[in-house]
């Protein structure tokens, strides 16, 4: 039985280039990069070189890159930190952001009593920029913070940050955005300012699991949410992850070279696999958008009409060696409902399987999956 790995969503294979650099780095640094004997300073040149590698990544400074244990802690840090030391006063989001977004968000508007404002979205997950602009207008006296993820995990829909940003210039909104889906994946350029904060993670770009990072834009500096010493410029406390740090950015670094070739091949694999379905499975629908204009190329989620096999599609599926996701990314194979897709009306009895693509691969595994797919619905 063949492995069929379709869950990069959830999580990647690391690359042996990233092996590589972290298995140096543990060799290497033996040294707590905030020693100042030379064992120290060795370990905290090489976390300064990795930062530079990153910051050049998305035309930012070196001071604007912090490095967290992943997507969950950056998200977190922004949204605690913000609100505390920033004043903010509202917060604008949608109902189809992540747990670390939305979780954090239920949170903070409960102990703090901060309000915060769901946009609208559409079946698709779309947000309406006339109503964000609306209700940026509206909230004009108030210090807000609009948090809008870049690619759904679930769906793959991306929002259009660019639009969002200039609506919150416009308006002195700070703007994060959770881009823990496409960085690596897609180019990002921040420097010209529209973006406040940024997440990403290193797992989600074939990198190590448990090493993040967090983009602050200079004006925006905030006080720690992990506190302790004074490490990452006393923005996030804890001895650094040197190994991560250095295998997160030789993974970034080589996604970065190669960023045009893999998005080319994911995006005929992706549109292939469209293809089958829609001539193999006509009963199949799409959740996620077919247009890789609007839709993460990585990411396709399908929906499976209810049949007496559609609750135990996606356990056939790995009886049959194949890995994808129901639920969402961090409940990957979860049975649990999402509400990202019951926000766009998804909850109609049937089955949702997301399937998650990368470079490594390839159409014979889709032509695999279609067939089982027939044998099992
Ligand atoms: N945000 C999004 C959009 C994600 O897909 C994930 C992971 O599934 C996270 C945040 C959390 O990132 P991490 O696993 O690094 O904590």
């Amino acid at each position: 039985m063949k492995n069929i790995y379709l869950d990069n969503a959830a999580s990647t294979a690391i690359l042996d280039v990233a092996i590589e650099s972290m298995t140096e780095a543990l060799r290497l640094y033996r040294g707590n990069p905030s020693s100042t004997h030379r064992y120290g300073r060795k370990a905290k040149a090489a976390i300064e070189k990795a930062r530079k590698e990153i910051a050049d990544i998305f035309n930012a400074t070196p001071g604007e890159i912090f490095f967290t244990s992943g997507g969950t802690e950056a998200n977190n840090t922004v949204l605690h930190s913000a609100i505390k030391q920033l004043g903010v006063q509202h917060i604008v989001t949608s109902p189809t952001e992540h747990p670390s977004v939305k979780n954090t968000i239920d949170h903070i508007h409960e102990y703090y009593k901060i309000p915060v404002t769901y946009l609208e979205v559409d079946s698709a997950g779309r947000i309406d920029l006339d109503q964000l602009e609306k209700v940026l207008r509206d909230l004009s006296d108030k210090k807000t913070l609009v948090s809008l993820m870049h690619a759904n995990n679930e769906t793959g829909l991306l929002h259009p940050i660019e639009e969002i940003g200039q609506l919150c210039e416009k308006t002195g909104a700070l703007f994060h955005t959770d881009a823990v889906q496409t960085v690596g994946h897609l180019p990002i350029d921040l420097s010209d300012g529209k973006i406040s904060f940024l997440s990403a993670s290193a797992h989600k770009f074939n990198g190590p699991k448990g090493i993040g990072i967090l983009y602050i834009h200079q004006d925006n500096m905030i006080e720690p949410f992990i506190r302790g010493g004074n490490q990452e410029r006393n923005v996030r406390a804890g001895t650094e992850n040197v190994a991560g740090i250095l295998g997160m950015a030789r993974a970034l670094t080589y996604g970065h070279e190669q960023l045009q070739q893999k998005r080319n091949y994911v995006t005929t694999l992706r549109n292939y696999f469209i293809g089958l379905i829609e001539k193999e499975l006509p009963e199949v629908k799409f959740i996620s958008q077919k247009s890789n204009e609007e839709c993460m190329f990585t990411i396709l989620n399908l929906y499976f009409p209810k049949s007496e096999n559609t609750d135990m599609l996606l356990m056939n599926l790995d009886l049959e060696g194949i890995s994808a996701s129901g639920g969402s990314a961090c409940n990957s194979g979860a049975a649990t409902e999402s509400y990202v897709l019951e926000a766009l009306g998804w909850n109609k009895g049937g089955k949702s399987i997301r399937f998650s693509f990368s470079f490594q691969n390839n159409i014979e595994e889709i032509d695999h999956v279609v067939e089982v797919l027939k044998n099992n619905i």
